[in-house]
């Protein structure tokens, strides 16, 4: 992509103009600190340039500018300064702790520290970067704040790099950076990030949304001046002193709006925000109750953030109304303070307060998003999980609930009474039996609504279900119930692996306890490359290894060997005609049975189901029971002599309105090896979207293991296989 529009760069930020700013919020600020850091950083990369032409000196400059903006103290615009010294000059950690101290050098370690990750690499790379990042985040926040810098000023400079590399960049920050710049109450930040995904990641739409914007009548600056002065004459008739805004409300948004709720642009009614701005908490009811009084609210829209602020502290009344010509306005009001709080975030916070070290664990407390984060991800096995857990985290809403004792508890839009459980306690959670919401009993997969009292009933039988993973919204959950299925799984598998041992020993004549003590079992776990002979047992539970080559190899290790070292025998293809010729891949002489409910006929798709201890149970791939199986005991069958030709299938994808949802649904399908024949993509009013693939896989073993991947997607909600017709 060419620029959009061929703009002549802005001239560059100068050091002065940066010591300005930095005055204008912090008395007797370190200069000296900022002047060497200006020094060192111009002499480092001199001689280097930027895409754009312009000397690489720019970019830092630019970087501590907007830390500035951020209000930032001395040490994160030094280290802002010297962010890109270390990666990109011959400057060394230790050479900068000694100019500029441990307190500068921690940070710019820091920084050069996520800036080698690739977090556009594969998704368990990433997510272990991720993890990466967030514990250097939380050791000191201003790494992040200071890496946000850099991206904000990368993203605003994008037009230079080449444009696979532009959408790359995109992507990681409206999946990663800005995500996290709302979730630390960076407003702005996050506001102005998004904006330039956008335009980089849909262009077309974005060019679109700009024109369609321009020309709407409450973007008119007239329309905008008359709510303005209507507003101000408001406060002054009572007295009160306060100042008004306007604002556009930013382009993704409004883009997001239209696509989730299924509008065109003319039915978009609130583009404009007004933010008004007082000194005291009453005057910002006092306000509101004017607003009320003066132009009718609009139902469902009022939303108290000063007595239930949002977990990243923002603090504000949002109101819409009918405004003057019959138009809906947004009005948000608030103090000043709150306002600061709601541009800077934690900046502003730290700014607040009077020690001059930055934000350390202590500060971060205030956080308990960030601190959740930093909780389970110690559980957290598996980086996949801990990636699409995070994801999850950060695009969620909240509501907020009550204990019975009167606490607020704060959990991501959709959660439910599982989720609460798992917030008080891992064992509430594990144990719960029931709920109560506002008194009443109610199923454990109600979502809760904003101000429920939740109780939670726990009855120390009680297990985690796999159900509850259908409805279940948290990171805490997912991870715990997951991990207890997994742990329960491995059980069952090791004792169904037992019972199939046992029972072929006994045709071989073999006594399964008298091996089982011998220690005979340990070197044929070895040659699995298992560590302990449990291991082994649950490959045959699971039928990964048969119980059959354990017996071989136990009564004949020599002749075992040599059958392994000599080419398999290939068996003569025999016509499909008995009911008993089905080929399993990679099983064989397993115990076969047909299925009662769909009584599979040579030549139908078949899948095959790993029974516990009853062997494979056949179904047709399209039985309605399949869909209930434990998707990981099926198996891929074919009847034999079957050609593996692809064959298509139709599934409907419910998803969640949310950035990269379908690339995430693409990149699956594309891991998957199954091939997109058509599809169609509807969006529907609660920010839902579904779609409609119709798709060729092997078979239905594939089908399913595709489907099941796609609905451990978080963005996911549904996943269903409809008939071909
Ligand atoms: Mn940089």
């Amino acid at each position: 992509m060419t620029s959009p529009e061929q703009r002549t760069l802005p001239p560059m930020v100068r050091i002065g103009e940066i010591i300005d700013k930095i005055q204008g919020y912090i008395q007797d600020p370190d200069l000296a600190l900022i002047q060497k850091a200006y020094v060192f950083s111009a002499s480092a990369h001199e001689g280097q340039t930027r895409l754009s032409g312009e000397p690489y000196l720019s970019h830092p400059l630019s970087v501590a500018s907007i830390l500035a903006d951020m209000r930032m103290d001395e040490a994160s615009i030094a280290a802002g300064l010297l962010h890109d010294t270390v990666e990109d000059t011959k400057a060394t950690i230790p050479e900068i702790k000694d100019i500029f101290g441990a307190e500068v050098a921690h940070i710019v370690d820091g920084v050069t520290k996520i800036s080698k990750m690739v977090f556009e690499s594969r998704e368990e790379a990433q997510a272990e970067n991720i993890r990466k990042m967030i514990v250097a985040m939380s050791e000191d926040i201003r790494v992040l704040m200071v890496k946000l810098a850099d991206r904000m000023h990368n993203m605003r400079t994008l037009e230079f790099m080449k444009p696979e590399k532009q959408k790359v960049i995109a992507q990681e920050t409206l999946d990663i950076y800005a995500p996290l710049a709302n979730r630390l109450g960076l407003h702005l930040v996050k506001v102005e990030l998004e904006d330039l995904c956008f335009r980089y990641l849909r262009p077309d739409a974005y060019k679109q949304l700009m024109k369609s914007v321009e020309s709407h009548a409450t973007v008119d600056q007239g329309y905008i001046d008359k709510v303005i002065g209507l507003l101000s004459e408001m406060l002054q008739r009572n007295k009160i002193e306060g100042g008004i805004v306007g604002r556009r409300k930013h382009y993704l948004s409004i883009y997001n709006k239209m696509l989730q709720q299924g509008l065109t642009f003319d039915q978009v009614y609130d583009l404009i925000a007004f933010r008004v701005l007082v000194h005291s908490l009453k005057d910002c009811y006092a306000v509101l109750g004017l607003v009320h009084a003066t132009w009718r609210p609009v139902p469902g829209r009022f939303k108290d953030y000063i007595s239930m602020p949002k977990n990243n502290m923002y603090q504000s009344l949002h109101t819409t109304v009918v405004g003057p010509d019959g138009e809906r306005i947004e009005i948000q009001i608030r103090t000043e303070e709150m306002h600061n709080l709601a541009e800077f975030g934690v900046a502003a916070h730290w700014q607040y307060k009077e020690a001059k070290l930055g934000m350390k664990s202590k500060d971060l407390e205030k956080f308990s998003w960030l601190r959740q984060i930093l909780d389970w991800q110690k559980e957290t096995q598996d980086p996949r999980d801990f990636m699409s857990n995070l994801r999850f985290d950060l695009f969620a809403d909240e509501v907020y609930v009550f204990t019975p004792r009167g606490d607020v508890k704060e959990l991501p839009d959709g959660a439910t009474p599982v989720d609460f459980a798992y917030l008080i306690h891992s064992q509430v959670g594990d144990h719960c039996s029931g709920a109560k919401v506002n008194g009443k009993l109610v199923p454990l997969s109600t979502r809760l609504k904003n101000g429920d009292t939740v109780e939670i009933i726990t009855d120390p039988s009680r297990r985690p279900s796999r159900d509850w993973l259908k409805y279940v919204k948290t990171a805490k959950a997912i991870s715990r119930i997951k991990h207890f299925i997994r742990t329960e799984e491995r059980e069952r598998s090791i004792a169904l692996g037992k019972e199939m041992l046992e029972k072929e020993m006994r045709k071989a004549g073999l006594n399964f306890q008298k091996i089982m003590q011998s220690g005979d079992l340990d070197p044929i776990a070895e040659e699995h490359s298992f560590k302990h002979v449990e291991d082994l047992l649950s490959a045959v539970g699971y039928s990964r290894v048969t119980a059959k080559k354990i017996v071989h190899r136990l009564k004949a290790p020599e002749e075992e060997a040599r059958a392994a070292e000599a080419p398999p025998v290939e068996e003569p293809v025999k016509p499909a005609l008995s009911m008993d010729k089905v080929r399993i891949k990679g099983v064989d002489d397993v115990l076969v049975r047909y299925a009662q409910c769909c009584d599979p006929l040579p030549g139908d798709p078949i899948v095959g189901f790993i029974t516990r201890g009853r062997g494979v149970t056949v179904h047709t791939a399209d039985c309605p029971n399949v869909k209930n199986l434990e998707p990981e005991r099926l198996i891929a069958i074919a009847w034999e002599g079957q050609e593996d030709k692809p064959y298509p299938a139709k599934v409907s994808i419910k998803a969640r309105n949310v950035p990269g949802a379908l690339a995430r649904i693409a990149a699956i399908l594309a891991e998957q090896g199954v091939n997109i024949d058509s599809g169609t993509f509807l969006s529907n009013e609660d920010r839902t979207s579904d779609v409609i693939l119709t798709i060729e896989v092997r078979d239905s073993a594939h089908l399913y293991a595709t489907i099941d991947r796609i609905s451990n997607l978080d963005q996911v909600l549904e996943v269903s296989r409809l008939s071909l017709a």
